[in-house]
């Protein structure tokens, strides 16, 4: 189906990473290649490419960064250095690299034609890639290949998350097959764009509904919508909440009343988790990341559906 483009799998599984981060290799019919999100710095995921790379007897001439989490980047300048392939990112990205890819930007590596997609949501540096010749959809953390997307305010946001997917759904509904940053490969990307767009409305309806029975603080949302999931979920979906109630309060939909008291102790345990506590300290710092812990919420609000 995508011949040519082949998956090497990171050993860095996590609740974040599902199985891993997806690392993908394009080859060009001429030997050439292009390499999508190199993942982390494992030494041995670095050789395990680089190995690939000399296997099929390919020269490595583009590292593409869909965006600058520390599962996706970090062993970039490994496999430039071993290889002397450039490095390319959103003119956005913290990530160091060689050049920006604007949006529609095509790099061409022998007959590979990949196009970049300025497709902000997940974080506003986030790029989606499109393959022309295979008809291949790269999404990164955009869309995954089972579950869905944290979109995590400070650097993720929820409706341009929502008019990226639309955009990928008018544009690229009939890519051939999307590679997701991590999770298997999806071969009915329509279906699973219109999947994805659909969760996030009934996320929201769910939100409006739960707020029309009477004001709520993120954690009260929480602990209705999100009933079943476990603590640690319970934190990702307090940041998810946020993401639709910032938007919500810029719509004038939703009114948010700051509460003139200290937070309990199961409100911090959901608004500011104790990430190393909950998921260890090796995981901790891609979660915070992905998670924007860096955005402290420290004063408790109470929200209700504005009076038109
Ligand atoms: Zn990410």
């Amino acid at each position: 189906m995508v011949e040519r483009v082949a998956r090497l799998r990171a050993p860095n599984p996590s609740a974040m990473t599902l199985d891993g981060t997806n690392t993908w290799l394009l080859a060009s019919r001429t030997g050439e290649a292009i390499c999508i999100d190199p993942g982390p710095a494992i030494p041995a995921h670095v050789e395990h490419i680089v190995a690939y790379l000399r296997e099929n007897a390919l020269v490595l001439r583009a590292i593409a960064l869909t965006h600058g989490h520390p599962d996706h980047v970090p062993a970039a300048p490994l496999l430039a250095a071993a290889t002397g392939a450039k490095i390319y990112a959103h003119r956005f990205s913290a990530a160091p690299h060689d050049a920006n890819l604007d949006d529609n930007e095509e790099l061409r590596v022998g007959d590979l034609r990949l196009v970049a997609i300025d497709a902000p949501g997940h974080t506003l540096e986030h790029l989606v890639f499109y393959e022309r010749e295979s008809a291949t959809l790269f999404t990164g953390d955009t869309i995954l290949g089972t579950g869905t997307v944290v979109i995590a305010p400070p650097g993720g946001a929820m409706r341009p998350y929502q008019a990226t997917l639309r955009r990928l759904r008018a544009d690229f509904g009939d890519a051939r097959a999307i590679c997701c940053g991590h999770g298997p490969i999806v071969t009915d990307a329509r279906a699973k764009i219109e999947e994805y767009i659909e969760h996030r409305e009934r996320r929201e309806a769910e939100l409006l509904a739960a707020l029309g029975a009477g004001a709520q603080t993120i954690p009260d949302l929480v602990e209705r919508i999100y009933r079943d999931a476990d603590l640690r979920l319970w934190a990702a979906a307090a940041r998810q909440m946020l993401a639709y109630l910032l938007a919500l309060e810029e719509e004038h939909r939703v009114t948010a009343r700051r509460l003139e008291r200290a937070m309990t102790a199961r409100e911090q345990a959901i608004l500011n988790p104790d990430w190393v506590n909950v998921v260890g300290a090796e995981h901790a710092p891609l979660v915070e990341a992905e998670l924007g812990a860096q955005l402290r919420l420290d004063t408790i609000y109470e929200y209700s559906l504005s009076r038109r």
